[in-house]
């Protein structure tokens, strides 16, 4: 059998690491250390200070640019800083154009940090790649979109928005977190850099928080690897390791999120008490036909409209199995009100604008058995 490049899978295992030189240990080890002796001036094996880089960053680096298609991988302390190092790439003046259902987190630091500075943001529906091209200008620098978007679950079309920023010379970067590379890779669509909160799929377990920002270009790797040398926001050698455990199993979790995740957006959707069910992988999901064509998968994010904050109290205080708690992306399935949680700091006419109502409940499916997710659904809605 002829072999191009490793499967996914594969490279999720092996990619970035080999067994240790010196110990023949399979894992790469933490390599906790701030400093690496030098032989003479100017001679060492390529690490001097780990703020600069650190073998088990490394390891990270290369692995997650490797299941991205990327050229570069550079991880941060958290998906915030990954963001706020990616905008560290504009000066004073240039325009950035965004999804206006992004995280609440990306909002509030454009909104009330970055504009401070000088950079202007335009928030469009991206899910009409025509309004990105309407909202151009010849400051732009950057468009910066995320879908599917939390909590409404629109997509936009990555390839149609690539192409239109390509056309102004204007770099496409796609906040990835909620598909992962495993369901969804943007760079093959067309975008310049990936962007992701490791918190969520990629670590897979809630046990630690991480951003990644995958490039495509040297200059991205430049830039990258210069912000995490000047601003210092990166990420210990531990939660490098945390997250290179937590990858390696990603295929097959996000295999059973997709299959749990189907089969609940399924089940809501029969429930009378649910009004309506925000799913890209239901037929009836308005880009269902996008959604089959970018994404090989439909996750396990699911947003489903109870009618009131009275029912969705009802349902959030009586589940057991699903924990009411902000995050998702982790084994465990998890469960939230975006009106009173995620999406409070934007306001009731930021809400309404995006269509979350105080009845929206969102879940992030995790990968305990079915029937149990089911049954305790079951169990708290008969109490809404
Ligand atoms: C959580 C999240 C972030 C922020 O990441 P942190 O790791 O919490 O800083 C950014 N984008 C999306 C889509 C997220 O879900």
């Amino acid at each position: 059998m002829s072999h191009s490049k490793p499967g996914f899978a594969t490279r999720a295992i092996h990619a970035g690491q080999s067994p240790d030189p010196v110990t023949g240990a399979v894992n790469v080890p933490i390599y906790a250390s701030s400093t690496y002796v030098q032989e003479e001036i100017g001679h060492h094996k390529g690490y001097e200070y780990s703020r600069v880089s650190n073998p088990t960053r490394t390891a990270l680096e290369q692995n997650l640019a490797a299941l991205e298609g990327g050229a570069s991988g550079h991880v941060f302390g958290s998906g915030m800083a990954a963001i706020t190092a990616l905008c560290t790439m504009m000066k004073t003046g240039d325009h950035v154009v965004c999804s206006d259902n992004m995280y609440g987190g990306t909002t509030r630091l454009f909104n009330q940090v970055l504009v401070n500075y000088g950079l202007e943001f335009t928030y469009v529906d991206t899910s009409v790649a025509e309004n990105v091209k309407r909202a151009l200008r010849p400051q732009t620098k950057l468009v910066h979109i995320e879908t599917p978007t939390n909590p409404m679950m629109g997509l936009t079309d990555i390839r149609a928005v690539a192409d239109i920023c390509h056309a102004h010379k204007v770099d496409l970067s796609v906040d990835n977190t909620f598909m992962s590379p495993y369901f969804q890779q943007p760079i093959a669509l067309g975008a310049d850099i990936v962007m992701h909160s490791t918190t969520k799929f990629l670590n897979g377990h809630s046990d630690g928080l991480g951003g990644v920002l995958i490039g495509t270009r040297p200059e991205h790797a430049e830039t990258f690897a210069f912000v995490q040398k000047c601003t210092g926001g990166i990420l210990s050698p531990f939660e490098c390791w945390l997250l290179l455990r937590g990858v390696k199993t990603l295929p097959v979790r996000m295999h059973q999120h997709d299959e749990n995740g189907r089969a609940v957006a399924t089940w809501l959707s029969q429930q009378k008490k649910v009004q309506k069910v925000f799913y890209p992988g239901l037929a009836d999901h308005p880009q269902h036909a996008l959604a089959c064509k970018q994404m090989t998968g439909f996750g396990s994010m699911i947003s489903f409209d109870l009618g009131s904050q009275d029912a969705a109290n009802r349902l959030l205080k009586s589940v057991t199995l699903c924990a009411l708690a902000e995050s998702l992306g982790g084994v465990e399935t998890l469960i939230s009100h975006p009106a009173t949680m995620t999406h409070a700091a934007i306001g009731v006419e930021g809400r309404r604008k995006l269509g979350i109502t105080d009845g929206l409940v969102r879940i992030s499916v995790g990968i305990e058995d079915v029937q149990d997710i089911l049954a305790d659904l079951e169990q708290a809605l008969a109490k809404v």
